[in-house]
């Protein structure tokens, strides 16, 4: 190759990590001209903000659970592939490993989070990362009519015409809907600003920006969106946050409506906490949100303001989402027992395993950090003793896995 097409290629690609459109404040735009889809927005927000004064007040009793764990069921869509394609199993497991990343991400559970560092929050006063307590699943059970999938199977759709031409998609009403597909150009994902799943309303990402790894043939994640963060930011708008630096950059004053995020102009590029200038003399860009333009290896919190307000979306929208499509959560193994516990990280886990799959141990300290994840082979009778290494005192959850069956137990480490 000349010397000058490998500038040009590589100028090319410069240019292309670094640009990152987010489509939803065109999708806004347009939302105004259709009539309905206003007025349905509106009337959601009005609903939001009464959720959002019984969070913002404590004193008020009527206001839901604050520390629940929120259970949401997803389905993802895959338009473009083809229902006889190859590539479906691996689809399956990139769906899977997408949700993983936005479980850790709004949970804080994301191993980058260790980069808020005292010395790191010191550039923003009064900005604390935001937990929300959340589990989204995969949807396994009582699918859609016509979907043509069976109980068991993951709610994981090829070669639909979903959203082919329109917002919204009926049969997957009440489901958290990602569409994955080729957006156009340089948008990487888009959301409604406050989402609507009883109409079938949906995040789409594109197919470059999907999960992390290597990928599968045609949905490879790229060069600073190959962390899966896409998604963390679109479902942020999804739950009715705005980008940081909001519509007016600098020219307005708390654009997004959340009083933890310095104004701050957006930001393409990657950062440290701390080295990109704010609006106001004196503050920080907070770039290392999920809310910023950031690529995805230098983002890595929602601030406890954006979390609340996430909260509060979700109180608006709970009663939107299907039950009954989710497996058991939990599953009694015969002939369990774990002991001794309490205990020094070193205990024994006896039981009958169900199936003939292979058996997962995976032990999370109580900030929902995974510390521990071997898979056995199966045997007629499962007896493990498991060291935990390193280990401090506290309590720790033991997740038992064994095909669709699980248990979780709790221990303390003295
Ligand atoms: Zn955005």
């Amino acid at each position: 190759m000349k010397l000058k097409s490998i500038i040009a290629l590589f100028l090319f690609q410069l240019g292309f990590s670094q640009e990152k459109t987010c489509g939803t404040d065109l999708y806004m735009q347009k939302m105004q001209n259709d009539p309905i889809a206003k007025q349905k927005y509106l009337d959601l927000q009005s609903r939001f903000e009464i959720e959002l004064l019984k969070l913002q007040n404590p004193q008020n009793k009527s206001a839901k659970n604050t520390n629940a764990t929120i259970i949401i069921p997803v389905a993802v869509h895959f338009p473009s592939v083809a229902t006889n394609s190859p590539d479906k199993a691996c689809l399956r497991q990139l769906a899977q490993n997408q949700i993983d990343i936005i479980n850790a991400d709004f949970n804080a559970t994301n191993s980058d989070i260790a980069l808020w560092t005292p010395n790191a929050s010191a550039f923003y006063p009064g900005t604390n990362v935001g937990i929300l307590n959340v589990q989204f699943v995969l949807a396994t059970k009582n699918h859609p009519a016509g979907t043509g999938l069976s109980n068991g199977q993951v709610a994981v759709t090829f070669g639909s015409n979903y959203l082919a031409n329109s917002n919204y998609d009926t049969q997957w009403s009440n489901y958290l809907n990602f569409v994955v597909r080729n957006l156009g150009g340089s948008t990487v994902g888009l959301s409604p600003i406050g989402g609507n799943p009883s109409a079938g309303g949906a995040v789409y990402i594109t197919n470059f920006t999907f999960g992390s790894g290597s990928g599968c043939s045609g949905y490879q994640p790229t060069p600073g969106y190959n962390l899966g963060r896409t998604l963390s930011h679109e479902l942020g708008h999804f739950f009715n946050l705005y980008h940081t630096f909001g519509n007016d950059q600098c020219n307005d004053q708390n654009t997004d409506y959340v009083n933890d995020t310095p104004q701050c102009r957006g930001f393409g590029g990657c950062a440290l906490a701390g080295e990109i200038l704010g609006c106001i003399s004196g503050e920080k860009s907070l770039t290392v949100n999920y809310m910023d333009y950031t690529q995805d290896a230098c983002m890595y919190m929602f601030t406890a303001g954006q979390v609340t307000r996430i909260r509060a979306y979700y109180n608006t929208i709970a009663s939107q989402f299907a039950t009954n499509v989710l497996s058991e959560q939990d599953f009694e193994f015969k002939d369990f027992s774990l002991y001794p516990n309490p205990n020094n990280g070193s205990f024994k886990i006896s039981f009958r395993p169900e199936t003939n799959e292979e058996i997962e141990i995976i032990v999370y300290d109580i900030s929902g950090r995974n510390i521990y994840n071997k898979t056995f082979q199966n045997s007629e009778s499962f007896d493990q003793n498991i060291q935990l290494e390193k280990v401090q005192t506290g309590v720790y959850l033991i997740c038992i896995k064994n095909g669709e069956n699980k248990t979780v137990k709790r221990i303390v480490v003295e």
